[in-house]
């Protein structure tokens, strides 16, 4: 088997008991079958503990409120304690490994959902890369019984079985979107647009069954004179600032509907929508922070929301040395999904998913910076795009609904994805 990896793999450590937030807590943990026949077989009063906090027939452990029943107050997992690391289940011991296999090959990350992974991943100022050798489960520090299945299953139940020849043209797409995605000399928004404009081609050619064209659009989109025609297209979504709002203002919304998974995450949210919907303090805020004057805060409606689209401009200036924070958010979400396409033969949806994730944590920061009185660090950025990972990455109701709706909302066509990047 090989492995491919991001090149901080390694790196990682679980830092356990000082973890700012347990991967025990505010969700179910799924028990493989191998690691359950074993808890229930258990002797002794550990056994009797298993068993009283297991539902063997859902393959779940029972909460004990938001926390596992075997999460003890050091924030220590028992299960380790009482029966060695190697009797953890599959998903305890691969958490925080996001994995995805395609027939010999697995591509192994760590997902953002574990804020000491995206502690890592947001430190590095270099650009993000990828190895590729082989190896074992047990070298990777994965246990791997059942067959891991890529999210990207969901659309098309019927088709189960990887394309091998889309496969091979879309792991080039992919490595032309890194290096798109990775141009320093761009900005992050018109990178993340020519991805977008590149990536609903490529579907064009899939849908086609045109698998060749997807080479040559790599070449296509490489070319200068294409890159001349994509400013131009560019240049119709710019200046939109107020149709920007809404439908920033709409997306937002729809997150709200999604099922909530921790607090934290519906606190940075409802600051967000009230700060989108002008309800908080914001205007306050502007003027003590010199953003906005005594007389213009009076006045009602459109100036105080182009205001607040001033200070989206601000943030980016203020913020603009960590620009490749935004980057690795994106280029990990590629990485993570974007082949799933080889099996359900829809990789728009997956490009979309990355870049509308991408402008959510980004709306969530400037509303944190707003309401800290224009700061924002490092730890900040760690906390929001590990609530939103966790949110989004980890329900399979959450998970399933956006990639419905981004597969097939109006509100999530290309044109209105740009407006949100562009304007
Ligand atoms: S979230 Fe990450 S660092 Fe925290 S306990 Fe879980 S694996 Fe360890």
């Amino acid at each position: 088997m090989k492995y491919r990896t991001v090149s901080y793999y390694g790196e990682f450590h679980c830092i356990g008991g000082i973890c700012e937030d347990s991967c025990c807590e505010n969700w179910e943990i799924d028990v493989d079958d191998a690691s359950l026949k074993k808890y229930m077989k258990q002797g002794g009063e550990f056994g009797k503990r298993l068993r009283e906090n297991t539902r063997v027939k859902e393959k779940q452990f029972i909460n004990k409120g938001t926390r596992c029943p075997f999460l003890n107050e050091d924030n220590l997992c028992d299960i380790y304690i009482e029966m060695g690391e190697e009797s953890l289940c599959e998903t305890c011991t691969n958490f925080p490994r996001h994995i995805e296999e395609f027939d010999n090959l697995k591509e192994v990350s760590l997902t953002m959902s574990c804020p000491e992974a995206s502690r890592i991943m947001l430190a590095k100022k270099e650009k993000m890369t990828f190895s590729c050798e082989e190896g074992t489960d047990e070298e990777y520090g994965l246990k791997h019984i059942a067959p891991v299945h890529s999210f990207a299953f969901w659309k098309r139940g019927h088709v189960n079985k990887l394309d091998k020849p889309l496969f091979d043209a879309l792991f080039s797409a992919r490595e032309f979107i890194f290096s798109i995605l990775q141009d320093r000399q761009e900005p992050i928004a018109k990178r993340a647009a020519t991805v977008l404009v590149f990536a609903s081609a490529v579907q064009e050619y899939i849908d086609g069954g045109r698998y060749d064209n997807i080479l040559k659009a790599i070449e296509d989109y490489g070319q200068p004179d294409k890159r001349r025609q994509m400013e131009e297209y560019f240049g119709r979504f710019r200046n939109r600032v107020t149709e920007k709002e809404n439908w920033m203002r709409q997306i937002l919304n729809m997150y709200e509907g999604l099922e909530n998974i921790k607090p934290e995450w519906r606190e940075l949210l409802s600051e967000g929508m009230k700060i989108m919907h002008g309800e908080n303090d914001l205007k306050g805020m502007l003027v003590s922070a010199g953003m906005l004057t005594e007389e213009s805060a009076g006045e009602e409606g459109s100036s105080f929301l182009r205001n607040y689209t001033l200070s989206y401009r601000e943030f980016a200036n203020y913020y603009k040395e960590q620009v490749y924070e935004f980057e690795h958010i994106l280029v990990y979400y590629i990485f993570n999904y974007m082949l799933g396409a080889s099996y359900d033969h829809d990789v728009f949806t997956k490009v979309k998913f990355a870049v509308v994730s991408c402008l959510v944590i980004l709306e969530l920061d400037i509303s944190v910076w707003l309401t800290q009185h224009k700061e924002f660090l490092y730890e900040d950025q760690v906390k929001v795009a590990h609530a939103y990972s966790k949110e989004v990455e980890h329900s399979y109701n959450n998970f399933e609904s956006l990639q419905l709706v981004l597969s097939a909302h109006p509100i999530l066509s290309l044109e209105n994805i740009l407006v949100g990047l562009l304007s």
